[in-house]
This record gives C-alpha cells, sequence and structure tokens, in this order.
C-alpha cells in the first residue's frame, strides 16, 4: 500500500515538475563525464533529478541566485550515486545551500583542554550529519569536467552524505546485503595504506591526495573518481574498483564513449 501510495505520488511529481528539454540538454552538455551514460540510464537519471529537486530545496547564500541550469546541474551529480539505488539513502535531510565561491563554515569545536576553536579556513563544500550540503559553485563550476580539474565537489560531498546515512563518514556507507562488510572494510583499507604511503614518500598520484585524510575521504575522494573517471579507478585500485561497482551497481568503466569501447588491463596489481 505505502509502495503503491509513493509511486502514484511520484508519478504526479514526474509529470508536474518534469524538465524541459533544452534545461535539461544544457545541465547535461556541462557535464562532459555524462556522456558516456546510456540514453535508457539518462532517462532514469532524469526521473531520479525530476524527484530530487522535489524533494531537497537547494537555495543560495551570500547573494548567490541559484539559476534552474544549477539546480539540475547539482541535482544530476546527486542523482548520478543513485542511479540504481534506493532514493532513501538521502532521507533525512532536506537542503542544499549554495555559496557564489569558498566559504567559511560557522562552527566551533573544543579540544582538551576545553578551549574552544572556531573554524576559519575556508571551503569548497561540506556534508552535515542530519543536515545541509553546503556547496561553492564557483568550484562546481570548476570541477565539472574531471579531466581538466582531477576532481568533482559535487559527487565528493554527496558521496559523504551516503557515507553518513548510517552514521559517521567513516568510508563504510550501508552495504546492500548481498555484499560483505569483511570483503569491503579489507579492500578500502589495503588501498588506503597503499595510497597513504604513496602521498608520504612525496610520489605524485593521479587521485588527489587529499584522498589520503581519512578512510571518509578516501571513500568520497575515489567516489567521484569511480564516476568521473571511472577508467583510472580500475587502474589504479582495481579491487576497489569493484567494491564500488557492487555497492553503487553500476559499471562506469564499461560504458561505450562516443562509439568507441573502452578498454582497460584488467589486471588485479592490489588485490
Ligand atoms: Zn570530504
Amino acid at each position: 500500500m505505502f509502495d503503491a501510495l509513493r509511486r502514484w505520488r511520484a508519478q504526479r511529481v514526474l509529470k508536474a515538475q518534469a524538465i524541459p528539454d533544452p534545461l535539461w540538454q544544457e545541465a547535461l552538455a556541462a557535464l562532459p563525464f555524462l556522456a558516456m551514460y546510456t540514453d535508457d540510464e539518462r532517462a532514469r537519471l532524469r526521473e531520479k533529478v525530476v524527484l530530487f529537486l522535489d524533494a531537497k530545496s537547494i537555495v543560495g547564500a551570500n547573494g548567490h541566485e541559484v539559476s534552474p541550469v544549477q539546480r539540475v546541474v547539482i541535482a544530476l551529480q546527486a542523482c548520478v550515486l543513485i542511479l540504481n539505488l534506493d532514493s532513501a539513502l538521502y532521507d533525512g535531510w532536506e537542503n542544499i545551500v549554495v555559496y557564489p565561491g569558498e566559504f567559511v563554515p560557522n562552527w566551533e569545536w573544543e579540544d582538551e583542554a576545553g578551549v574552544v576553536h572556531r573554524n576559519s579556513d575556508p571551503m569548497a563544500g561540506e556534508a552535515m550529519e542530519g543536515g545541509p550540503v553546503v556547496l561553492s559553485w564557483a568550484d562546481i563550476e570548476a570541477s565539472r569536467d574531471y579531466r581538466e580539474s582531477g576532481m568533482n565537489l559535487a559527487i565528493h560531498e554527496f558521496a559523504h552524505k551516503i557515507d553518513m546515512r548510517n552514521g559517521d563518514a567513516n568510508g563504510r556507507p550501508p552495504l546492500p546485503a548481498t555484499m560483505s562488510a569483511e570483503v569491503w572494510t579489507q579492500t578500502l583499507t589495503v588501498a588506503f595504506d597503499h595510497f597513504c604511503g604513496r602521498v608520504d614518500r612525496g610520489e605524485f598520484t593521479a587521485i588527489d591526495p587529499y584522498a589520503a585524510e581519512s578512510p571518509g575521504e578516501f571513500f568520497a575522494v575515489l567516489s567521484e573518481v569511480f564516476f568521473a573517471a571511472p577508467e583510472l579507478l580500475y587502474e589504479e585500485y582495481p579491487a576497489v574498483y569493484e567494491q564500488f561497482a557492487g555497492f553503487y551497481r553500476q559499471d562506469p568503466a564499461a560504458r561505450v564513449a562516443n562509439g568507441e569501447a573502452l578498454t582497460y588491463s584488467r589486471q588485479r596489481a592490489n588485490e
């Protein structure tokens, strides 16, 4: 009964709040990595985006006005992660706050001596547990093409949100019953330690060295790579790629780009 009601409500929203074609095409064009998605995937993505925009409110801050295309560009990147997953992974929070550029978050913490500190470092994005996702539009714009920027801010913050669905952003998102938590943790820990070693030795890494900050950041950064440059994750950490493919239920490295099959060396270097 509840499912039927939910489906009926979704159908109503899809009809009433459909995204006009020119707006949809403009948003797709802003995100080059979506070119490898099939027509069917893009159609399903479009439905997810309409429902996401209905469920969340995207508001500007510091004088920033969120344009219709900006709303769709943000929602698209959020929905890429849940294309084949239950949208309930994004339940429990409602707002996305968009600043024109970097912002200084308004939080404080107390150290062991009881001294209260106030954060003063500007940030490009933040995902708060049970609270909003905060984004800098300038940084979304700068990271919409992974091949130029080597990062994707929006996917990063929404990956944290999914990770937080079962508590802290610790790199252990709620896995489906079909996956082994032990294998997940073991695979990601081995890769994380390996990556931290490379960063500590000052080696160049094609993956953003920020991933070495913590297991939570490792999951968020590698999620950016999985969606926006999947062949890179496949080459660098194939075992992690396999775990992500199981979790997100997508195999982006196997997608066909520009009519040409992408080929990868199917080696298991770090298993
Ligand atoms: Zn992060």
